[in-house]
């Protein structure tokens, strides 16, 4: 396929509150698509319903393309500022008597509806209005009841090549002379987007496939309009994120909740493009400028990909990993504050101490809120020990000596760094003739809580010496039998 002179492709949301993630992976492919042959991505906004719209609904649809990376060019454009633009291209299919008046009432439409239905019969509207004389016409027109545009389907077939798909074609007759504009003066969805795209000259039109029969009754539009219509390619939907099939076990619809829950943006557009498109080889973590580069519409699955949360929270934990400390404290603190862990102020007065922690936990966290999950004891001392610890670390009667012993060895260094914590650990576990483990797992559990985490010896050093001999005193303290409530926040 030889893409024309200029690829210009849109994504075109209606404001619905929130940016579907299905939505979301539409946008992500036209807008590899854009970067790759070096076109334009338009945003188009698909509200001409008016009752239904509201600004701060599309201000939410902005955000999370920002938040995606998925920039823009040109204006957004907005149906609902375009209402002048749709009237003359109807006006001018009613003269070619391409297109008709309908006067049926929605109550009329309805019940002929409904007696079809009962009767199992074809659905589609039944022409009356196609069939008036001219003297009902007139009859009518004096009257001046509400009256739609309908398009006249003609006899035929209407057939196209998806670039997903391959050919595809559809018996005319089984198209409704669908309604283009109604009594009220706005466009429907179909004409709207039929207009549009050939007004901002889109070249490719990229959506879901449940588009596919859309695609048809637009094409049908395009000739009636004699315009080319752009070229088609219909993505396959996710099992798991598209229209009614989302369910929390697979995740969430919104965009942003993906944010919520900690995931990073360049995680998701990696994710995402890879759901139901592939670049040939086994490549699975692919930065922005490598999907751009790999990305062509031929390597679209026409199979419905799953969408599997484990495999996206796996690729984000990948992501969190290869980011740098300084960028990591940023992305982290939100998660952290809304923990109750810290503040905003503590964090940028603790700048270093917070690279330190994201830097220590960063290898264990899959999500954003792993930090605040896994790193609670970096930040606060009142934490339980996990109870299945206690039962293995804490339980021999000699754990409190020692544990009293190492205290007072940290207490005396001379320099509370790596090295010295380590040496004075491991040369403790040998005078007492064991292993450095049997000191490691209490001394862990003792200052964390946890049974877990990163390397014990460059937590402890992170921590500093004074919170250290602290919590291992209160570990000894609760050995025996008298815990110590600890009533000390922020240590951090
Ligand atoms: N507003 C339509 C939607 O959100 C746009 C479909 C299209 O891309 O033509 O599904």
């Amino acid at each position: 396929m030889s893409p024309p002179s200029e690829v210009r492709v849109r994504i075109a949301p209606s404001p619905s509150g929130f940016l579907h993630v299905g939505t979301a992976r539409t946008s992500i492919y036209n807008w590899l698509f854009a970067r790759h042959h070096r076109g334009k991505f338009i945003l188009r906004i698909e509200d001409t319903d008016l009752e239904r719209s509201d600004p701060e609904l599309v201000e939410v649809i902005l955000e999370g393309l920002r938040w995606l990376g998925l920039n823009w060019d040109e204006q957004p454009y907005y149906q609902s500022k375009r209402f002048e633009v749709y009237p003359s291209y109807a006006e001018k299919l009613l003269q070619q008597g391409k297109a008709y008046h309908c006067y049926c009432s929605p109550e009329l439409l309805k019940q002929k509806r409904e007696e079809a239905i009962r009767e199992k019969r074809s659905v589609k509207y039944d022409r009356h209005c196609l069939r008036l004389s001219e003297e009902e016409k007139k009859r009518l027109e004096a009257e001046a009841p509400p009256k739609a545009i309908r398009i006249k389907i003609p006899p035929g077939e209407t057939s196209f090549h998806d670039l997903v798909y391959g050919d595809l074609s559809y018996d005319n007759a089984d198209i409704d002379d669908l309604i283009i504009m109604r009594s009220d003066g706005r466009p429907t969805y179909n004409f709207a987007c039929v207009v549009d795209d050939y007004e901002m000259k889109i070249s490719h039109v990229i959506r879901g496939n449940d588009h596919i029969p859309n695609t048809y009754k637009q094409l049908l539009l395009y000739e009636a309009l004699g315009i080319t219509p752009p070229q088609f390619a219909h993505l396959p939907l996710s099992l798991g994120i598209d229209r009614s099939k989302i369910s929390k076990r697979d995740g969430a619809v919104a965009i942003t909740d993906y944010r919520q829950m900690g995931f990073l943006p360049e995680a998701m557009v990696n994710f995402l493009a890879l759901l139901g498109w592939s670049p040939g080889d086994d490549r699975e973590l692919m930065s922005t400028s490598e999907l751009i580069e790999a990305f062509s519409l031929e390597r679209v699955s026409q199979s419905n990909p799953v969408f599997d949360i484990e495999k996206l929270k796996w690729m984000n934990g990948e992501y969190i990993r290869s980011r740098d400390d300084n960028e990591l404290v940023p992305l982290a603190a939100p998660f952290l504050i809304e923990a109750g862990l810290t503040t905003k102020l503590a964090v940028e007065i603790r700048w270093e101490y917070m690279k330190k922690v994201v830097g220590l936990l960063k290898g264990r966290c899959r999500l954003l809120t792993d930090f605040a999950e896994l790193g609670r004891y970096f930040f606060t001392d009142k934490f339980d020990y996990e109870p299945e610890g206690v039962k293995k670390h804490f339980s021999s009667p000699e754990c409190n000596p020692w544990l009293a012993s190492l205290a007072e060895r940290y207490s005396s260094l001379q320099k509370f760094d790596l090295q010295a914590i380590e040496t004075s650990l491991r040369g403790l576990a040998e005078e007492l003739g064991i292993s450095a483990a049997k000191l490691i797992h209490p001394t862990r559990l003792a200052t964390t809580g946890m049974t877990k985490g990163p390397s014990l010896f460059e937590l402890l050093e992170v921590l500093g010496r004074e919170e250290v001999v602290e919590r291992l005193e209160r570990a000894v303290d609760f050995i025996r039998g008298n815990p110590t409530p600890a009533d000390k926040t922020d240590t951090g």
